[in-house]
């Protein structure tokens, strides 16, 4: 069975209806041109991911998380994965600075939903409902994936602003399963979300790589330690 080897994570299907999914070390931004390896980044990422999955669980949203099968690999449901990315946004940052005249940080009065194409040789870009249906995916589809990302987005909101932390925006990505059931796939940590410090501003994702703004592998252990109220415990 063909094996998906992404720029952050490795995914091995298995027959059983179940994959394998292996967080990497690695880190890569803006289009993969930088580029680093950061020891620990893999089981951080995939227990921050466990832990955020779990949450969604218990808030009735269905995701592919099944269990933690190792240090940095997590056992998920098997997808059809969609080629989309669904990104959802709470606070002005990153690209959205080139489409709003609106400021670093500005609160939006609502959260704003937007449509990706995943083609690292197009660079990922923004499309509307129109594109996605010429590419196969069915506006119910699309309604669907959109109705569960911004319940996600009710749930991690909340339990972020529990423990001080802004939920600013993040990308999620969908599959379909074998009963034809839409289900969140893929992940959810500091390389896929932007985390505010509510007090600081300071970031605690994958922007302190972007920018040089300090360690990651410190930053991601103090969001770890306040999530899960544990000391990490990664090698
Ligand atoms: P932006 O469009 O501002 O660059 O990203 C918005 C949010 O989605 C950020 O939290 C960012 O981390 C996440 N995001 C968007 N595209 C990607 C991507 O291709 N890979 C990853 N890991 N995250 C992404």
């Amino acid at each position: 069975m063909e094996v998906y080897e992404g720029k952050a994570k490795r995914v091995i299907p298995f027959d059983n209806g179940k994959a394998i999914m292996e967080f990497k070390d690695d880190a890569t931004a803006f289009d993969g041109k930088k580029r680093a390896r950061f020891r620990g980044k893999g089981w951080l990422n995939a227990q921050i991911s466990a832990h955020l999955f779990r949450v969604l669980e218990e808030n009735g949203v269905k995701t592919h998380f099944i269990g933690i099968a190792g240090d940095n690999r997590l056992i998920v449901e098997r997808l059809k994965m969609y080629p989309l990315e669904i990104v959802v946004r709470n606070v002005v940052a990153g690209s959205l600075k080139k489409r709003l005249p609106l400021e670093d940080g500005t609160e939006l009065s609502e959260p704003i939903v937007e449509l990706y194409y995943k083609d690292d040789g197009l660079g990922d870009p923004m499309i509307n409902h129109y594109h996605a249906k010429v590419l196969g995916v069915s506006e119910d589809e699309l309604r669907e994936m959109e109705r569960i990302a911004l319940r996600v987005n009710e749930v991690l909101r909340k339990y972020f602003a529990k423990r001080g932390i802004i939920l600013v925006d993040f990308k999620l990505e969908f599959g379909k399963n074998e009963r034809g059931e839409i289900v969140l796939g893929d992940e959810i940590s500091p390389d896929t979300c932007r985390f505010w410090d509510a007090k600081t501003g300071e970031s605690l994702d994958k922007d302190v790589f972007r920018f040089n703004k300090g360690d990651l592998i410190s930053t991601y252990e103090r969001l770890y330690k306040r999530l899960t109220g544990e000391t990490p415990s990664h090698r």
